[in-house]
Formats: structure tokens, C-alpha cells, sequence
């Protein structure tokens, strides 16, 4: 549910998220979300207009106001990355803010016409912009990803990426080409990065990801043939691992480590 214009001033008990710059905002004393109504909003009066609900949790709806790259006062609030608020957030919280920060991105980035230059102004009905002189319109960017387990007898394979960090080794993801089906993308990806063959391929669950805009797309899939030889472009390293002696590997709360506990369950039950 994505609404503007909300009835904001009204509600007594509402989730704030504040976009500043490329961070949230937090209370220094009150780390997470803003709650409470509109009154006790009072830094963030000016922003009035731009404000949009992005949904509801737990009967509490949420809005999101972007300040753009403008900062208040730095002793009673801190910015944190969208990251590391992801992190100390509850499951539903989590994907409304996802949202919060896509939609805030969307705005920025299509303030004129990508076809004739001119100025876009926001659609009323809809999450859209549209451009007044030549009609052409722009929705948010969703940009879909595969990302899949890949298991040979009791194993699994993960590398680790070039930008993961702590030495994590994680399932391997790689975003979708233009015309190309979800299937087909999990099949070239896994051969690219790591130049093996899959099979048996199932869909396993999605998850938005806000960095900035995936839509990740679950597989879980079987060893087919073919030795690992990585690409070392995206992937320093990747092997087989047992279960018994995985490396550092992503927590559950993203769907790389939902599809590793998956994985796992399935071995087990061999
Ligand atoms: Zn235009």
C-alpha cells in the first residue's frame, strides 16, 4: 500500500522513517524508528507536503519524509546507513522501510523527463512521476535478481564475493538480462561466476532488497556437472561445503541465508 497526501496530521500513533542524505535519521537516545504523531514531529514540520505513507504495522501506519540532503541537528539525531537500520528492525518493519527507501530514490531520480528533459511533477492516484509536455511516465525500478542454492550430495556450494565482507561466502545472485526468463538467468548466472551446470531447479520464496531496488528471486537447485572455476571478476573463491564446517555465511533474516537453512533441511533428510 503506497498512499500520498496521508491524513498524517490526524494519526496518533504513527512509524516515521526520515531519509537524510544517503542515511536515516535515529534519536542519538532512542535508536530505530521515529514513533508517535505528527505534533512531536516538530523538526520535520517543513517537510510537510512531501510526506508518504508507504504502509502499516501493527495498525500503525508509516510514512516516509526524504529531506533530500539536508541535515538537522546533529546532537539530538544521528543518521545511520539503511543497512544498519535494517538490521535492528522486526521482519514487517524491515520491508516497509525497504520501501520507504525505494520510494524516496524514485522521486529524487525522476525529477525530469528521460525522454525530452522537461520537468516531472508527481502522479495523484499513483506512485509514478509523469512529464506535463511529452506524456511519458516513469514507475519505481524494480530490478529482478535469481539467487540459488546449489546442492551436490550433502553439500552446498557458496563463494565468497568481492565486496562481501568478514569473509562471508554466500549463495550466488546475479541480476536478470532483458528478455531473458527467471530459469535462464539462474543457468547462465551459476555458469558465468562459477562454471558449473544445475539442474532440477525450484522456486523457492523472493524478497525485495533495497540496495537499491532488487527483487531477489529464490531457486533452489542441484549440482549438474562441470568443475568450479571462478570467474575472479565478481567471485574471488567458491567451493563445496559441508554442512558440519560452514564458513561465515549471511543471516537468516535475508533470503541467502533462508535458502542455506533450507538447503541444510533438505540434505538432512536424504
Ligand atoms: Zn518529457
Amino acid at each position: 500500500m503506497i498512499q500520498q497526501n496521508p491524513e498524517f496530521e490526524r494519526v496518533n500513533d504513527a512509524w516515521w522513517i526520515v531519509v537524510s542524505g544517503d542515511k536515516i535519521l535515529q534519536h542519538r537516545d532512542s535508536p530505530g524508528l521515529f514513533r508517535g504523531d505528527w505534533q512531536q514531529m516538530t523538526d520535520f514540520h517543513a517537510w510537510r507536503e512531501d510526506i508518504i505513507q508507504v504502509g502499516e504495522v501493527d495498525s500503525r501506519p508509516c510514512y516516509v519524509l526524504d529531506m533530500d540532503a539536508q541535515h538537522v541537528t546533529q546532537e539530538v539525531y544521528e543518521g545511520i546507513s539503511l543497512r544498519a537500520m535494517l538490521m535492528q528492525l522486526q521482519a514487517e518493519l524491515f520491508y516497509v522501510v525497504s520501501r520507504a527507501w525505494q520510494v524516496a530514490l524514485f522521486l529524487r531520480t525522476h525529477r525530469f523527463c528521460g525522454r525530452c528533459g522537461d520537468r516531472m511533477a508527481r502522479v495523484e492516484w499513483e506512485l509514478a512521476t509523469q512529464c506535463h509536455t511529452c506524456k511519458h511516465r516513469c514507475y519505481p525500478r524494480i530490478s529482478p535478481c535469481i539467487i540459488v542454492a546449489i546442492r551436490k550430495g550433502s553439500q552446498i556450494l557458496l563463494a565468497q564475493g568481492r565486496h562481501h565482507k568478514n569473509n562471508m561466502f554466500s549463495t550466488l545472485a546475479g541480476f536478470v538480462e532483458s528478455g531473458e526468463t527467471l530459469e535462464q538467468a539462474v543457468h547462465r548466472e551459476v555458469f558465468e561466476e562459477v562454471g558449473v551446470k544445475v539442474k532440477n531447479l525450484s522456486y523457492f520464496a523472493s524478497q525485495p532488497w533495497p540496495f537499491p531496488h532488487s527483487l531477489m528471486c529464490g531457486f533452489l537447485a542441484e549440482y549438474d556437472s562441470g568443475e568450479i572455476s571462478v570467474d575472479d571478476d565478481e567471485i574471488i573463491e567458491a567451493q563445496f561445503f559441508n554442512f558440519d564446517a560452514l564458513p561465515n555465511i549471511p543471516p537468516t533474516f535475508s533470503i541467502a541465508g533462508q535458502l542455506i537453512e533450507a538447503t541444510r533441511e533438505l540434505v538432512s533428510d536424504r
